[in-house]
């Protein structure tokens, strides 16, 4: 990683990885499952509460894909998913042979906005296809309108896979994202607010669900001395190593949200300066994001300045920004699928910018950006 630059987003270390990995080595734990995967399980169900299970897979890609097989979504069944946010929240829909559709987000949380919801649910039925599940997300670390979703879920009867796969730590009303929905699924990808490397979670309601998803993500092996298969199968449980950078990892989990959340508050004292400058806002005290991404929107009518120009003068400085989600109903392998709603997503993708949000981001670090800022946008 390029010196002197400073990140959109970067693994911190805690410094013990190496430890758990080692440990794993030497009782020669070297592939998937084991005792350290076991307890990076109980670890999370621990800080997600106790109620809910937890099986750890090998990326949030899989786990949001296991979900969908454990909802039952087939070939030509239809699924609900929030416009904007990163491919791989709709791809397992494909990968199922299911058709998306997408729906807007609102403008307080930039997350799936209720109304638009309830026409995509609607305009579904009356072509006789009740949605099999609605995949609502927590963009940035912003936990979307629970109460709301959960009650169109509930009058419907449609289920939520709420893909929390930037939101560990994030909270609603006091409880964690990735428990509202019926199915829930956390990343561990490199960038995010912990990293095993690559992994991911799959949070379920109960035993029975946390087993199947367990059987479905090792092959399918039915009890038998011999391999025996009745069900189609996928490698997808996490390896022993990974979970060895994730035991490491969640010591420093609650340290890397206050620090998030402090370059959050950080960035909202330094725009209080800049006219036609606005963020990603926790709607009241009901929200708490984990602000894995500090987000900024740019109104070019107000500041006389475009996202893109912002962008490329930080880039200019050696300082990494990056556009926000491209909303997936405007993406070429997306674009033939139905969207609801009144482009609010496209509004905010069109002026928004991911700013730096490490949770190693320095006092040094801050001084040059807070100077990039009044450099770009007053002088
Ligand atoms: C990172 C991410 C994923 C995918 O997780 P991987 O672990 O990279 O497969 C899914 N959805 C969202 C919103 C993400 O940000």
């Amino acid at each position: 990683m390029g010196k002197n630059r400073i990140h959109l987003s970067l693994a911190k270390l805690s410094g013990t990885e190496i430890e758990y990995i080692q440990q794993t080595f030497s009782d020669n734990w070297v592939t998937t499952g084991g005792p350290h995967v076991a307890l990076f399980e109980n670890k999370l169900q621990t800080f997600l509460g106790d109620e809910h299970f937890v099986a750890a897979l090998n990326s949030g890609t899989s786990s949001i894909h296991l979900g969908l097989i454990l909802l039952s979504v087939k070939k030509d069944d239809v699924v609900i998913c929030q416009s904007f946010t990163f491919s791989a929240s709709a791809n397992p829909i494909l990968y199922q042979g299911a058709t998306p559709i997408f729906v807007d987000s609102e403008s307080d949380t930039w997350n799936i906005c209720p109304i638009a919801l309830e026409q995509a649910i609607n305009s579904c039925m009356l072509n006789g296809k009740k949605p099999k599940a609605i995949i609502a997300v927590n963009l940035y670390g912003m936990p979307f309108k629970v109460d709301e979703i959960l009650a169109i879920s509930k009058k419907y009867d449609i289920p939520i896979l709420e893909d929390s796969a930037e939101a560990l730590g994030s909270k609603f009303k006091n409880k964690q994202c990735g428990t509202f929905g019926d199915f829930g699924v956390v990343s561990f990808n490199g960038n995010k607010i912990i990293t095993t490397s690559a992994g991911g979670i799959l949070v379920a309601k109960d035993k029975e669900q946390y087993d199947k998803a367990i059987f479905y993500a090792t092959q399918s092996r039915e009890t038998a001395p011999h391999y025996e298969h009745s069900k189609i199968g996928y490698n997808y449980r996490m390896s022993s190593v990974c979970a060895s950078i994730g035991l490491a990892q969640m010591e420093i989990l609650e340290k890397n949200i206050a620090k998030r959340r402090d370059n959050n508050l950080f960035y909202r004292n330094l725009i209080k300066k800049i006219p036609g400058l606005s963020m990603q806002t926790e709607p009241d005290d009901s929200y708490f994001s984990n602000f894995w991404l500090s987000t900024i929107l740019v109104d070019a009518k107000k500041c006389g300045k475009t996202n893109t120009e912002f962008r490329l003068f930080l880039e200019s400085q050696n300082i990494e920004s990056r556009p926000l989600w491209k909303p997936l109903h405007m993406q070429n392998i997306f674009d033939k699928y139905p969207f609801f709603g009144l482009n609010i997503a496209k509004s905010i993708f069109e002026q928004g910018l991911c700013l730096p949000s490490g949770s190693n981001l320095n006092d040094l670090e801050k001084s040059i950006i807070t100077n990039a800022f009044l450099n770009f946008f007053i002088k």
